[in-house]
């Protein structure tokens, strides 16, 4: 089954898995207009967003990969809508 390992679901089920995280935990939220993902800059809901990580990381990814993961959603997140005029 060569041709399965060709594709790389896993890579967009956690990042997808991570962006959910995240929202669940306040750290990011979207644009209602856009929709684009805006980091909230809120260090506690960050923090809840890496606990949660941790204790419950997706099947077969270890709590460290979870959290890693977490960190590089946030990191490509920006704190403003691209779309929305700035202030
Ligand atoms: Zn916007």
């Amino acid at each position: 089954m060569l041709m399965t390992s060709e594709r790389r679901p896993t890579v967009r089920t956690m990042r997808g898995w991570a962006i959910h995280l995240l929202q669940e935990a306040g750290a990011i939220r979207e644009c209602e207009e856009h929709g684009w993902m805006q980091d909230r800059a809120d260090p506690h809901a960050r923090e809840r967003a890496f606990n949660i990580a941790r204790e419950y990381p997706l099947a077969g990814i270890s709590p460290d990969a979870a959290a890693a993961e977490v960190r590089d959603v946030l990191n490509s997140i920006g704190d403003t809508c691209p779309e929305c005029p700035a202030d």
